[in-house]
């Protein structure tokens, strides 16, 4: 039953409510509401709405029209992000776990983690209790497996899964597991899922060899009603008439299931197809179709393996599958993040931690501000930001010490380049470990009785002014006055509480000061996008890089410049952006500004490296990093 409550209601009487309802043995979930206080309530005993609707503080009563209750979305209409270690499941960034079928000794288990997890695998599967359907084939390891992986873990930093296959394995669940994964065959073993329900650790719920969404979720339930709502849901594959795969893969469960529930899904192209050559069209079709992750068999040796050889991926196979993700998964706004487990680790243990602990990441602006925005894409939503007031102090802080990165805009794509970071760039030790690109989007916020005939000034930068130009100039009257950035503009206006004010910025200044959008999207052209670049005093991220960032100076003579470029157009190497900037002490005299798609760290491009500095009189190697994505608002 949902109840939605009276407004304004008493803390008290809300307490009061929910004891009621608990001494009734009834779970209670709280649904957040902008304007209402929301209860989920379930238990095994039935009432009608005409009963809640009596107690008091409850205003109307709508029961849930699904046989699941904690599943569904209407209990819980935003989706669940479950957490593993540094990992989520749910999220923007796609989750692959990756792994042999069985654990079958150490080496060959140690070597195929650290393959996968070269190539961008955040999670490790494999099992120690096989379920096979045959007694005399390989049944796993058992807790000498469960070891194994734990050494999987604390080698790799990547979370294990393993299968569950009875009840008595629940305290070597515990000790040794990230996540518990409940198999195909036993997803109606109701006892087993009770049990995970109250371990209390991520379970991997595989979806019955002939079971229906329906049967799944109310499985799901069971694990749900035990207090434990951590579940990623598994499909992989059904029987079906169909006999050439060794199952029939059903994609459309990830839209039903993204409609039904709040939990998560992932795909099992492994299991689903049995065989190799089907797994990465499969994999690739998953993530188009939008699950949040892959769960998917890899062995250094399939023909020797105890188990699945038939359908696990070679290590280059999965690396292919991983770059074709790569460009795939922004085509539904998600991303396949090579840094994934990197980013986290520098997080949680910064470098530099030897002086006190420093600020792990910090930027210019305020809370809502496009370059907070930039900071939470390219870290993940638990990133510890801080503002500083100006792009310099972010600069001197990194270069101190004091704060392990710094995330600042060097380019927005309608007006050019933002010159103060290229010369903060030139003038500090440093290194770009990353970019993230935002599309950005510019909203006119005010005041809830505002309207666009009161209006007599207009708060923002100067840039934006520009960006908005069109919209503008339809309003000459208006005052415009510049501001250090949008984020601010936006607080300012909300504190002169003046209905004559507004401001331009982002939709998420304007929901941090609790305002509205009179106008959305008011910029000229909307292929407004701005770079951001990640900085820090070293390359700290080891992950695959395709983007290198130089300045360098020439020689006063004809050709100087051309013969850095006939160095990259030899080699190959792609320039994607050239900006001459003025020496600040040499009038009429220019440093060049170059970006390559090339990845300049590697051993093999360590000559390319040297031609370029040889041709050069001035020269500074910025860093090679992963060309960010575009992130669209
Ligand atoms: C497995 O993941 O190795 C497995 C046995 O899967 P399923 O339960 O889907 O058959
Ligand atoms: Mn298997």
């Amino acid at each position: 039953m949902i109840l939605i409550l009276s407004k304004g209601i008493f803390r008290e009487d809300k307490e009061q409510l929910m004891q009621t309802l608990r001494a009734e043995d009834y779970l209670i979930k709280e649904i957040e509401g902008v304007e209402e206080t929301i209860l989920g309530v379930v238990g095994k005993i039935q009432r009608d709405a005409a009963y809640f609707e009596m107690l008091p503080g409850v205003a109307k009563a709508i029961p849930i029209s699904k046989p699941y209750k904690l599943v569904s979305r209407e209990l819980h209409p935003k989706p669940s992000i479950i957490r593993v270690g540094d990992v989520t499941i749910g999220g923007d960034r796609i989750v692959v776990i990756a792994g042999p079928c069985g654990v079958e000794d150490r080496k060959r288990t140690l070597d195929i983690a650290r393959a996968v997890r070269k190539c961008g695998a955040v999670l490790f599967r494999g099992g120690a209790f096989k379920p096979r359907t045959s007694p005399y084939s390989f049944q796993g390891l058992g807790e000498e497996g469960l070891k194994i992986l734990s050494e999987v873990r604390d080698e790799t930093g990547m979370g294990v899964v393993t299968e569950m296959t009875s009840i008595s394995q629940a305290d070597l669940m515990m000790k040794y597991v990230d996540i518990v994964q409940i198999g195909a065959r036993n997803m109606q073993n109701f006892e087993l899922l009770k049990c995970v329900g109250r371990i209390g650790k991520p379970v991997l719920l595989k979806r019955g060899l002939s079971a229906t969404i329906e049967e799944w979720l109310m499985s799901t339930e069971y694990i749900l009603s035990e207090g434990n709502d951590q579940v990623i849901l598994c499909e992989r594959g059904i029987r079906t008439f169909e006999r050439y795969t060794r199952n029939t893969l059903d994609l459309t469960a990830v839209p039903v299931i993204k409609k039904l529930t709040h939990l998560p899904i992932i795909i099992d192209p492994s299991h689903a197809t049995g065989i190799r050559e089907m797994v990465s069209p499969m994999a690739r079709a998953a993530i188009a179709s939008g699950a949040d992750g892959l769960i998917i068999e890899v062995h250094t040796e399939p023909e020797k393996a105890l188990s699945d050889g038939p359908q696990s991926l070679y290590p280059a196979q999965f690396e292919q599958l991983m770059r074709d993700l790569y460009v795939i998964a922004p085509v539904v706004g998600k991303q396949v993040d090579y840094a994934y487990l990197e980013k986290a680790s520098i997080l949680r243990c910064p470098p530099d931690a030897a002086g006190g602990v420093p600020t792990q990441v910090v930027y210019a602006g305020v809370p809502g501000s496009f370059s907070h925005k930039a900071g939470v894409q390219f870290f993940g939503p638990e990133v510890d930001l801080q503002n500083r007031a100006s792009f310099r102090e972010v600069f001197e802080e990194v270069e101190s010490g004091k704060a392990v990165l710094g995330i600042v805009p060097v380019e927005n794509s309608l007006t050019g380049s933002i010159h103060e970071n290229y010369d903060l760039l030139l003038e500090h030790d440093l290194k770009i470990v990353g970019e993230v690109t935002l599309r950005i989007k510019h909203h006119l916020i005010g005041h809830e009785n505002t309207t666009l005939e009161s209006i007599e000034r207009v708060y923002s930068h100067p840039q934006v002014f520009q960006q908005c130009r069109e919209f503008l100039s339809q309003h000459p009257t208006w005052d415009l006055v510049s501001c250090k950035d949008t984020a601010s503009a936006v607080r300012r206006v909300q504190e002169n509480n003046d209905p004559r004010e507004v401001a331009i910025g982002s939709e998420e200044a304007c929901e941090l000061s609790q305002m509205k959008i009179l106008k959305e999207g008011i910029e000229t052209n909307p292929r407004n996008f701005t770079r951001f670049v990640v900085i820090s005093r070293t390359e700290l991220l080891s992950a695959p890089r395709n983007k290198t960032s130089l300045i360098y100076s020439v020689s006063d003579t004809p050709g100087a410049l051309y013969e850095t470029l006939k160095i990259l157009a030899e080699k190959h190497i792609n320039l994607v952006k050239l900006e001459s900037r003025p020496i600040h002490s040499k009038p009429w005299e220019y440093l060049f500004y170059a970006d390559l798609e090339v990845d300049l760290s590697r051993e093999e491009n360590a000559q390319v490296l040297e031609m370029l500095k040889e041709k050069a009189e001035f020269f500074k190697y910025l860093g090679s990093y992963a060309k960010g994505r575009t992130v669209e608002e």
